[in-house]
């Protein structure tokens, strides 16, 4: 597969160049050239699969020219260690739960697979490849994670000295192994900009193999495309008899729209979907976008759905470029919907109360979404993006009962290392750590 630019400035790059660079040079993202569809037998027998066979299939229908198929099969294999299960929630709507990784978000399945394909090309490579990345919450978590004891591959992250809770920084300070962490005497800011920095410095690069795993990167997007599959695989299952011939509704809730640009090429490759229901907080750049047509970038602003906080969404140039050429506008294939705190807090209090669910604010925003989109005799499955552990004191509060940590201990206890090792914010002491870290 050979992946293009969305700017079409840069030329096309292999798999291994879009995955290593990133981000291609003339600051459009990589796409995959064509999208192969998934031949119809493969859904004859969707319904007996498991996660893994089916994350394989269609991984080697994209990237079976790439890499080989035994390698291919392990890296996805490894990336699905744990279950994504399709619950129901009532007749006509079900919940896909994709919060059982090991940061309880639906990151960490991008995360696991682009270590794993980086890890497969570090092997050219008579150097471990480093991966920077600046965190100012989750997202170091998920990527060291996802790293963690990956052969070929050291990850440093920077965070900055103030303003991570403990819970945030044990993430990533306690894994140890080929994550090394550094605290940064300064803002995220700074933390961003050294990032910056060391990727363009020459003399680093001349010493040292230089990645990002930054959530642009193709390969985290592409293996979310399986468990839209696989929530198919699991409705059938269930329920043979009453799906709607035209597909699926799926209702993603929204951020920078990942997961929902992942969801529009799983239809591309033969998945029978519907229609997508977008579900917005009320940072609603893209909703708007989508019953409007045109695009405005907004200042984000604070949520109880804050991974959603986003106003202006990096994937926004892939689908409009997937729909730059197609027959169809934007709004005949979604719907879109945008939702303020007290109306996400309602969708929790309903969800439980109704249904004995407990959903997290991200999930419940989508699970609004679709009850009000969804029409008679059709079948709707929403996306359930974090455990609702991880918001425990809202989602307590609301529904009235105690969240647990699913990976807490009996002490409840967190412990924190303290050997983390601690810079002023100038490249130079970043470098000396880059360099000296073996
Ligand atoms: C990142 C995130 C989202 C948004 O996903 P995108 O792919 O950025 O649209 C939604 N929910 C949770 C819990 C997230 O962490």
């Amino acid at each position: 597969m050979q992946f293009y630019s969305t700017n079409r400035q840069s030329s096309q790059a292999s798999l291994e160049e879009a995955v290593m660079t990133g981000l291609p040079a003339d600051g459009g993202l990589y796409m995959p050239e064509r999208i192969p569809l998934i031949p119809r037998a493969f859904f004859n027998n969707i319904a007996e699969m498991s996660i893994r066979d089916i994350a394989y299939v269609v991984a080697s229908t994209m990237l079976g020219d790439d890499i080989d198929a035994a390698e291919l099969k392990d890296i996805v294999y490894n990336t699905f260690t744990f279950d994504i299960p399709l619950r129901k929630i009532s007749s006509d709507i079900s919940v896909l739960e994709l919060f059982h990784g090991p940061t309880l978000a639906f990151k960490d399945i991008g995360s696991r697979f682009l270590a794993r394909i980086i890890s497969h090309y570090s092997r050219n490579l008579d150097k471990p490849v480093n991966v920077l990345v600046a965190t100012s919450g989750d997202s170091g978590g998920a990527v060291a994670s996802g790293f963690h004891r990956v052969p070929g591959v050291r990850v440093f992250v920077l965070y900055p000295e103030r303003g991570l809770s403990a819970k945030q920084r044990h993430q990533f300070t306690s894994l140890g192994d080929n994550v090394i962490p550094i605290e940064v005497l300064g803002t995220f800011d700074d933390c961003q900009r050294l990032v910056k920095e060391a990727f363009v410095d020459q003399d680093l690069r001349r010493k040292l193999n230089i990645t990002s795993a930054n959530s642009i990167n193709i390969c985290r997007l592409l293996p979310q495309m399986f468990y839209y599959f696989y929530a198919y695989s699991q409705l059938l299952s269930g329920q043979p008899d009453r799906i709607d011939s035209d597909g699926v509704v799926f209702s993603v809730p929204c951020g920078n729209l990942g997961n929902l640009t992942a969801g529009l090429l799983a239809r591309k490759m033969g998945l029978p979907v519907k229609r997508f229901v977008v579900a917005n907080n009320s940072n609603d750049s893209f909703t708007r976008f989508v019953r409007t047509g045109h695009f405005t970038p907004a200042r984000p602003h604070h949520s109880i759905a804050c991974a959603m906080d986003v106003g202006n969404p990096s994937n926004l140039s892939r689908i409009t470029d997937m729909y730059n050429a197609a027959p169809a506008p934007i709004s005949s294939d979604m719907k879109a919907y945008s939702y303020s705190d007290d109306e996400i807090a309602d969708s929790i209090a309903d969800l439980y109360r109704s249904h004995g669910y407990i959903a997290d604010p991200h999930a419940a925003t989508a699970y609004r979404a679709l009850a009000e989109d969804l029409k008679d005799g059709e079948n709707g499955i929403f996306l359930a993006t974090a455990h609702p552990a991880k918001f425990a004191d809202i989602v307590g509060r609301i529904t009235g009962t105690e969240i647990k940590n699913p990976q807490q201990d009996s002490t409840g206890c967190i412990s924190v290392r303290h050997d983390v090792p601690k810079i002023t914010p100038a490249l130079q002491a970043l470098k000396k750590i880059l360099i000296t870290s073996t």
